[in-house]
């Protein structure tokens, strides 16, 4: 909600709020946050906050420098967590801003920011919505999580047991507390799996909702001595944790859904069909963002129902993206579910991507291969004719982005060398390792 300075004042007043953390991501998507008493909130609100703006590098950190944390008023909130009292605590989303007050383009949210104006300035908004997975695992008397003890053993849509319930309900309410939407929750394949799907949104809004969710999660389980991990592929036995992006372009003025056309088979309209090739065409490329973590590419390609070819479908869930839903009946909720995100992704460089290929894609008119409904989830020995594979290693991922121009400018040159510095480092330090694996299968034999 858009609120005023002196609104949003009046209410830290009113609710007797104490503290106010000032959070931002940095640009492999690690949140950070300032702390600071409610009484300076007035003047961080008018003048920022100074701080090293090279905590935004990641890995890649190198110089000090000096940048402003200024708080989104629109992103206020309290956290549920810290609502009592002597702790009431609120959070603000924050933008950064160079000392001369521009927008600093280190900031991912920035990028997003750019990227949707992009899609404005044609005429469109950019909804999306999360399917958003993860595990939960017992902590022994440390906190630590077990790997063999998983929170239950409960399937697909299984009725949880009762803990499992009473976790997910507090989730449910604390979400709430946070005004983030949810439209279900359910269990997943694995054991200790579990699905919340996060409600459609603005862009940017969603992009915040995910941020804070993970945080949110976290501490819920925490709460229920638990560990909540949002990493792809934790177990080698059980399917991944992906992050489902369901997406549309909607009309600026009246809103509606510009994706729709109920004459075409798939209910999607020529500007769908555009947006749908050029996420096709830079699918790969995105993966560096989408898929970002060495351990990502344990669920592309190889879990259960991760995808691995760069396709596209109706029912399929081996594709790429899918068309949840068929013509007619669709109408304003026609969207596109790309399925190659998970959960460990920066959503604001995430969304950046995938918008402005979309949107390059509606630009170069890029024509839109057939649908492929048949199965396609083994990936083959041999390479399947005419369809693209998914990158099969981070490593690969980088390479191909490196090449591509429309997801580097998505990100602008900033924070992209700076991204592809510090994956390539995370990957050669994963390339280091002598694994259990190897010394098993070649130890001996050689
Ligand atoms: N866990 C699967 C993935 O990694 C998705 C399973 C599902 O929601 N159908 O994408
Ligand atoms: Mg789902
Ligand atoms: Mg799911
Ligand atoms: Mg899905």
């Amino acid at each position: 909600a858009k609120m005023t300075r002196d609104e949003v004042l009046s209410q830290v007043d009113d609710l007797g709020v104490r503290f106010v953390l000032l959070w931002f991501t940095d640009i492999v998507g690690n949140i950070k946050s300032v702390m600071i008493p409610s009484s300076r909130l007035p003047a961080v609100i008018d003048n920022g906050i100074a701080f090293d703006g090279s905590a935004i590098e990641g890995f890649a950190r190198v110089a000090e420098s000096d940048m402003l944390l200024v708080p989104d008023l629109s992103t206020f909130a309290i956290l549920p967590w810290n609502n009592d009292d002597h702790n009431r605590t609120a959070r603000f989303i924050c933008t950064i801003h160079t000392p001369d007050g521009e927008p600093f383009k280190g900031d991912p949210r920035y990028a997003l920011q750019r990227a949707i104006s992009a899609a404005e300035e044609m005429g469109f908004r950019y909804m999306t919505g999360m399917e958003l997975e993860f595990f939960m695992f017992y902590t022994d008397d440390y906190g630590k999580p077990v790997l063999d003890a998983p929170q239950d053993n409960a399937a697909y849509f299984d009725l949880s047991n009762e803990p499992a319930q009473a976790v997910r309900r507090d989730m449910l309410s604390t979400l709430e507390g946070l005004h983030i939407g949810v439209d279900t929750a359910h269990s997943e394949t694995g054991r200790g799996q579990h699905e919340i799907d996060i409600a459609y949104s603005e862009a940017l809004v969603s992009a915040d909702h995910l941020v804070t969710t993970r945080v949110a999660l976290k501490t819920v389980a925490q709460q229920h001595r638990l560990h909540c991990t949002f990493m792809p592929r934790p177990m080698a036995d059980m399917p991944g944790s992906g992050l489902h992006t369901h997406q549309s372009l909607h009309d600026l003025e009246t809103g509606a859904n510009v994706f729709f056309d109920p004459t075409h088979p798939y209910g999607l309209s020529e500007t769908a069909r555009y947006f749908l090739a050029g996420q096709l065409a830079h699918a790969r490329a995105m993966c560096a963002i989408l898929a970002p973590l060495v351990n990502s590419y344990k669920r592309l390609g190889t879990s259960f129902e991760a995808p691995v070819y760069v396709t596209w479908a109706h029912i399929n869930r081996g594709a790429l993206i899918r068309v949840p839903g068929v013509g007619e009946e669709h109408g304003e909720h026609t969207r596109l579910e790309m399925r190659c995100p998970d959960p460990s992704t920066n959503p604001y460089l995430a969304k950046a991507a995938m918008l402005m290929a979309g949107l390059e894609g509606i630009r170069q008119k890029l024509p839109l291969p057939e649908a492929r409904e048949e199965s396609l989830f083994a990936r083959p020995s041999g390479r399947m004719r005419h369809v693209d594979i998914l990158p099969s290693s981070l490593a690969e991922a980088l390479e191909v982005m490196s090449t591509d121009d429309v997801v580097l400018n998505a990100l602008g040159p900033y924070i992209s060398d700076r991204y592809a510095d510090a994956k390539h480092q995370e990957f050669d330090s994963y390339n280091e390792q002598i694994t259990p694996w190897e010394i098993e299968r070649y130890l001996n034999r050689f």
